[in-house]
């Protein structure tokens, strides 16, 4: 890794305690500990082990109840790829959201653990055959078509007699996100049919040319971790211009608009999180203006949110492993690392992980918090501030590990994947186990 020349500690820097990016129920004791909905982080990394994600479910509920209330008269629908498991599929379905998924595998886990699949939307620039398959034999609710080619494939995999409902994604051309790998809005990228070019135009008409598909509306997601209100206003006018060419030429009011996910939670005290009242408010205000200029009626919202909902429930632990002095700067190494999370190697995300299990009396002082993989790039964070007294054995807690760790966790090094354990008043149990060697080795059948 690059290492840098001692930096001015950052602005951003948060006290020990400091909980404010972390679960709701998360409460600091005199004795270092820390509890989540009523469990001792400590308790729990002796149970389980490290590392451990833990969630918080009542924190994913009154974030998928927030969703609802903002968002009165809309569909809400949680992307299961910030983090799927039956549980999670559970708590979101008994809330009352609907479902996003991206493959055939995540749509499987879903339907069979339970979850109607005509409340599922199913999404992807690249869906294979099994995937679409997959999608009809289950009676998916709605798929968001991605490419024209997609469109005749999807159509014979459809019963004579019946109509599938499909929404196409259209870019609106908004650059919007914390990082270019998650900015899905502009012609530049793999998403979505152009509306710039004439693609979505002629997408529209192709699918209305299939009898048994069902153009139901427009689907648009413009990037991730988005701050600001503004991005989603523009790119609800442009929808609401592209609904009106439609009426125009071809006499339909699409009845949806799905305005995607994207909203940002703070992975650090002091970060921005997108305000959801201020956004329904404004995108409502907006969509109803927009039509009204138009003489559209106004179509039934969807909104998809993924790291919302789940990103602040999660929290990881792991024990620190090595304390070294290199280049000026102190490496804090612990337990686990980019293959339970990619995402500062990914986007350059960071984070603030604090010391728990024990007081300190020590000062915070900068240092880099590393993983134990054979990559130099496997840097949680370079700017964590932990007490300067941090030692082998010490337990590391990094809250906002709920959405995209464990769905994007991986094998590297064969260290396995950390499990997933569910916290509800005052209780711990496994939801996703921990991966052993052997089920590693199971998968090694050749010689
Ligand atoms: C990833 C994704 C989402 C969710 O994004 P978040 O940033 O987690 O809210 C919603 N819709 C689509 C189509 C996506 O690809």
């Amino acid at each position: 890794m690059t290492v840098s020349p001692a930096r001015p500690v950052p602005a951003l820097g948060t006290g020990p305690q400091d909980l404010s990016v972390w679960p709701a129920s998360a409460s600091a004791g005199t004795d270092g500990d820390v509890t989540v909905a009523g469990v001792s982080l400590r308790e729990a990394a002796s149970r389980f082990g490290t590392p451990v994600y833990l969630l918080d479910e009542d924190e994913v509920r009154a974030r998928c109840r927030a969703y609802a209330a903002a968002f009165p008269g809309a569909d809400v629908v949680y992307a299961a790829k910030a983090l799927l498991c039956r549980a999670v599929a559970r708590w979101v379905r008994e809330e009352g959201l609907g479902l996003d998924v991206c493959s055939a595998g995540e749509l499987e886990l879903a339907v069979t653990g339970g979850f109607p699949a005509e409340r599922i939307v199913l999404h992807g620039n690249a869906k294979t055959p099994e995937d679409l398959r997959t999608a009809v034999r289950l009676g998916v609710g709605r798929i968001v078509i991605d490419s024209v080619t997609e469109i005749a494939r999807l159509a014979t995999l459809v019963a004579p007699g019946d109509r599938q409902q499909v929404l196409l994604r259209v870019v609106p051309g908004v650059a919007a996100g914390a990082h270019p790998a998650v900015r899905t809005g502009t012609d530049d990228q793999k998403f979505g049919l152009s509306i710039g070019d004439g693609s979505a135009e002629h997408a529209v008409e192709k699918v209305l040319g299939q009898p048994r598909l069902e153009l139901v509306g427009l689907h648009c997601h413009i990037g991730s971790q988005i701050a600001d209100v503004e991005p989603y206003l523009v790119a609800v006018r442009r929808m609401v211009a592209l609904l009106a060419t439609i009426r125009d030429r071809h006499g339909i009011a699409l009845p949806q608009l799905d305005l995607g996910g994207g909203h940002a939670v703070p992975y650090r005290a002091g970060e921005p999180a997108l305000d959801l009242t201020a956004l329904a408010g404004a995108v409502r205000t907006e969509l109803a203006g927009a039509c009204a200029d138009s003489d559209l009626p106004v179509p039934r919202l969807t909104v998809e949110p993924g790291r919302a909902v789940v990103g602040p429930a999660g929290v990881v632990l792991y024990h620190v492993l090595a304390v070294k002095d290199m280049g000026g700067r102190t490496l804090v190494a612990v337990d686990g690392g980019m293959s339970d999370n990619p995402r500062p190697a990914l986007y350059g995300v960071r984070y603030a992980p604090l010391l728990v299990g024990r007081p300190s009396p020590a000062p915070l002082r900068p240092v880099t918090v590393v993983g134990r993989h054979c990559e130099a790039g496997d840097v949680i964070t370079a700017d964590a501030l932990l007490p300067a007294d941090v030692r082998p054995g010490d337990l590391l807690a990094v809250p906002v590990a709920g959405a995209y760790h464990l769905s994007m966790a991986s094998t590297y090094n064969m260290i396995g994947r950390p499990p997933l354990v569910g916290l509800h008043r005052g209780t711990a149990r496994v939801l996703v186990r921990r991966e052993s060697l052997a089920d590693m080795e199971m998968r090694d059948i050749g010689e």
